[in-house]
């Protein structure tokens, strides 16, 4: 399908019916496949024929739509997780063990901030976190000899920093390791890290992409491009016999599939983190609109942006589509028409007590601990992401009081305006 545009893609890679087939995706709820002789499941215990035997593996409805959102990032090959968190676990566990480091950008998602800075400690992997906009040579810095991978967002939940692929591409590339880049926010619609240097995408699907708040889910691309086997010594998961599949080296039998294949051989049969096939069709319905509901987005978000920023009761506005914000530039590199994502952060001049009274009085949209959504969902980060820290713990971790986190949905814009206007006279 690679020759195809973006949104044709999103409507026909990964399933392609024959005659007499149904059209829609259809639904493989089926945890087993049926073989006719002892040998022809034997040989797929031993990774020697392809073929399905258990849904932990491999399903043919989450296959199909592995393939599309591969093709959409423009790689080789995807995995589906049965969220966010596992495709980012995943993909870092996959190429680290214990006694290993990783180098991450400091403004990511406070759930991956944990799995990087607590969890994945416990399992003997240490990270050091850098500053998304520090310079090559400070990031640099940060790696040491048993550094594996160096990892960052494109656009930063919520901090909606542009991450600079060009310049962390490059870091990595010198310290011999690959970049992995969770493209949730942006989608490939704005944006794909592979054309930049990026190695591995990661995604919460669960976002824009699913984006009718239907289904928790995430995915793991690979480009393809990092040679594994020139720096084997560091990748020998991937370069050695893996004893646990009678000796299979993965580069040598999957060639540039051989990082998704390990991921899924080796992580999904012993950790499990599979999607339902039913939580995959729903995505794939998602995705078949993605193109259209990602502009959108990005159209009303500018227009509220403008909005916000003009109004009086509002002393700030973070988002990369006005001209001013610090990212402006990055965005116009990076994304396609300088297009960001359908989120805002927001700062009210009356701080705590008028945010309190803002998101109360209003009536459209939805006050939800959910982002890239196709409703407007608004969240108070002092009254609940950060709720258990005092106005000086909140501008230390860059959340003031008065700050609204806005997810710009696809209702009119006008109405969205109408309804943030209504509740500012009240802030
Ligand atoms: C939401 C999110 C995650 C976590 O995804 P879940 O699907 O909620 O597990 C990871 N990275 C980013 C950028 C996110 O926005």
């Amino acid at each position: 399908m690679s020759h195809y545009d973006l949104e044709t893609k999103c409507l026909h890679s990964g399933y392609t019916p024959k005659k007499g087939e149904p059209c829609a995706l259809p639904i493989y709820q089926s945890t087993t496949y049926k073989y006719d002789t002892t040998d022809e499941m034997g040989q797929l215990f031993d990774l020697k024929a392809e073929g399905y035997f258990y849904t932990r593996l491999q399903n043919p409805t989450n296959d199909a739509v592995a393939a599309k959102i591969a093709d959409l990032e423009g790689g080789v090959a995807g995995l589906l997780t049965s969220s966010g968190q596992a495709a980012n676990f995943y993909a870092i566990f996959n190429i680290c063990e214990a006694g290993d480091h990783v180098v991450a950008a400091s403004t990511i998602y406070g759930g991956t901030f944990n799995l990087l800075g607590v969890t994945l400690k416990k399992l003997g992997i240490d990270c050091t976190f850098v500053d998304t906009d520090a310079s090559a040579e400070e990031i640099a810095a940060a790696f040491k000899p048993n550094t594996k991978v160096l990892f960052a967002e494109t656009i930063a939940n919520p901090a909606l920093v542009i991450l600079d692929i060009e310049k962390f591409a490059k870091v990595a590339h010198e310290h011999e390791v690959p970049l992995i880049v969770d493209n949730t926010f942006a989608t490939p619609v704005n944006c794909r890290p592979f054309e930049w240097g990026a190695d591995i995408v990661t995604h919460s699907t669960t976002k824009y992409m699913d984006g009718h708040a239907v289904q928790v889910g995430g995915a793991i691309v690979d480009s393809g491009n990092f040679d594994w086997d020139t720096y084997g010594h560091k990748y020998h998961g991937l370069t050695e016999p893996d004893e646990s599949y009678h000796g299979v080296v993965y580069t040598k039998q999957f060639g540039k599939k051989a990082y998704i294949t390990k991921a899924t051989t080796q992580l999904m049969r012993d950790l499990g983190s599979i999607p339902s096939p039913e939580n995959c069709f729903l995505l794939n319905l998602g995705l078949e609109t993605l193109p259209l509901r990602v502009e959108r987005h990005c159209e009303n978000a500018q227009k509220v942006a403008e909005f916000l920023d003009a109004h009086e009761k509002v002393s700030h506005v973070i988002y990369a589509g006005l001209p001013g914000d610090k990212y402006h530039d990055l965005a116009q590199k990076y994304m396609d028409e300088g297009r960001t994502c359908g989120v805002i952060s927001f700062e009210l001049t009356g701080g705590r007590d008028a945010a309190v009274r803002f998101m109360d009085s209003l009536k459209l949209a939805n006050i939800a601990t959910h982002v890239a959504a196709s409703k407007t969902m608004v969240l108070h980060p002092a009254s609940h992401t950060h709720r258990q820290m005092n106005d000086e713990q909140l501008r230390e971790a860059g959340v003031s009081p008065g700050m609204i986190r806005l997810s710009v949905g696809i209702e009119s814009a006008k109405d969205i305006i109408k309804d943030l206007e209504d509740a500012l006279k009240n802030a």
